[in-house]
């Protein structure tokens, strides 16, 4: 705290600087001299916590409102400090200006509520928490019939657009006052995947609604001259309906796509085998049992695919409502346990638990989430960790039983002080060596891989979460841990915390 000195240090003007600068303990010195710098007006009539708000700077919000400053005062276009909070989407400031009184039923010069500027400012946490009061409604319009979507539209945020049109929160139709819909401002800025959204929930009719000037979407997309607008035209123009449709199988397609990606990894060891049970057969030297190898393979051929197909089709563990985070009913209860408001899932509008996360690829939130898996394009998560984690040793072996067994055919057939044996090999064999070699490189990605998952296993976490882990034990137990993992499927210790923050 800054020592008190003559009141003639500061000016007035001056607490607008210092708030500018988040210098709190000259803004508390500036109240301790007079209080009625808290009422004071500065530029387009904004009070200091207007700024502050404005800002999202909690202590400072905290300060001014604690001291008397008024969450209703509105500056000269009728917003509040409030409707400020709400556009900067600091759910604690909002939190704290609704308990000193901010009054939810304000409305600016323009008709504008507290859920249009969160609307506007693109903070769902916001939204979430002032849909919560029953003050609101989605569909409310301002003088100019502006819905939020109507600004969520002008704003491009498609996460703000899935959530108004989620539950017919918003009507994805509405006209404002010149007949304009989402659909009209999205398609003149040439928001393809806004339209997308608008169009998916609407259907292809509201492509024909015309403004006042006699405008569709459509019309006003085609004046656009960038390549966005080109791009949506011509998006538009074949037919969502038929892109929507090949979208909708793009998830499996990418599946299905990597299973003969895969299968050559396996096979590749089966047609060695194959090669060596005919080449090695004239080979009386060697005493190795092709037959038996070859036997090995199909089997573990058959146990990797298994797995494979299992771990593609397996639930991950989908965040059901049952088993929600039963401390949290509301964002408010988040707010007042003081907890980061991402533990509300935007997307599935859930709470999650420990160690729950959601997946953007795969639009669920998954439990004990570890990650997306690019070559599977499926998650890897509390119900199928192990399952994945033995799939990858089952590679691994896969492998390795090459390396060794091609290394083997060459080494045996190749050796010896009268043969150049790596010109024969380059000669022949070029084939195998190159195999091998492109093999050796991917146990070694392998092992990289299940050394992460191993290390995160043996801290009871995940890989996503590993990093937020700090707990340190002695090798022996963490090498327990991972066993018993693999062999019963429990971590043995608890999931790590998320630690609350203070925002
Ligand atoms: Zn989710
Ligand atoms: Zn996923």
């Amino acid at each position: 705290m800054l020592p008190v000195t003559d009141r003639t240090e500061y000016e007035h003007g001056d607490i607008f600087d210092i708030i500018q600068k988040g210098n709190i303990d000259q803004c508390a010195h500036i109240i301790q001299l007079d209080r009625s710098t808290l009422k004071q007006k500065g530029w387009s009539g904004f009070t200091p916590l207007h700024y502050a708000a404005y800002q999202g700077n909690r202590a400072l919000a905290d300060l001014l409102l604690c001291n008397g400053a008024d969450a209703n005062t509105p500056c000269d276009a009728g917003l509040t400090p409030f409707h400020f909070a709400c556009r900067n989407g600091n759910i604690y400031i909002i939190h704290q200006m609704l308990q000193h009184g901010a009054d939810l039923r304000i409305v600016d010069h323009q008709g504008k509520t507290a859920l249009h500027h969160s609307v506007a400012g693109g903070n769902i946490f916001a939204m979430q928490y002032l849909n919560e009061t029953g003050m609101f409604s989605f569909a409310d319009t301002d003088k100019f019939q502006i819905t939020p979507l109507h600004l969520a539209a002008s704003t491009g945020n498609t996460d703000v657009i899935r959530y108004l049109l989620r539950n017919n929160r918003c009507p994805a139709d509405a006209m404002d006052q010149q007949g304009v819909t989402a659909l009209h401002i999205a398609a003149e800025k040439g928001a393809a995947e806004v339209s997308w959204l608008l169009l998916q929930e609407a259907g292809l009719r509201i492509l024909h609604l015309k403004n006042r000037n006699g405008l569709t979407p459509l019309d006003l997309c085609r004046q656009g001259t960038t390549f966005r607008h080109v791009l949506l035209d011509s998006h538009v123009a074949i037919g969502l309906r038929r892109c929507y449709s090949a979208h909708s199988r793009g998830t499996w397609g990418l599946r299905v796509d990597f299973l003969p990606a895969a299968l050559p990894l396996v096979w590749e060891k089966h047609s060695l085998t194959v090669s060596q049970d005919e080449q090695l057969s004239g080979a009386s030297s060697l005493e190795f049992s092709a037959t038996a190898l070859l036997h090995v393979s199909v089997v573990h051929f058959i146990v990797v695919l298994w797995m494979f197909w299992k771990v593609l089709t397996k639930d991950p563990g989908r965040l059901q409502q049952g088993d929600a985070d039963p401390r949290f009913s509301s964002i408010m209860s988040l707010v007042e346990a003081n907890q980061n408001p991402s533990k509300f899932c935007i997307y599935c509008e859930i709470f999650q638990p420990d160690g729950c996360k959601h997946c953007r690829l795969c639009n669920i939130c998954v439990l004990e989430y570890d990650h997306h898996c690019l070559f599977l394009n499926h998650c890897v998560g509390r119900n199928n960790h192990r399952l994945f984690v033995v799939f990858i040793l089952g590679m691994a072996a896969a492998h390795l039983i090459f390396i060794s067994s091609a290394a083997y055919y060459l080494f045996t057939k190749y050796s010896g002080p009268s043969r150049p044996a790596w010109a024969a090999i380059l000669e022949s064999e070029a084939w195998v060596l190159v195999l091998l070699i492109m093999n050796f490189f991917t146990v070694i990605w392998e092992c990289w891989l299940l050394t992460e998952q191993f290390e995160a296993i043996s801290m009871g976490t995940t890989t996503y979460f590993k990093r937020c882990e700090s707990e340190r034990r002695p090798l022996w137990q963490r090498w327990g841990t991972v066993l018993s993992f693999l062999l019963e499927g429990k971590r043995t210790t608890p999931r790590q915390r998320r630690s609350s923050i203070a925002i």
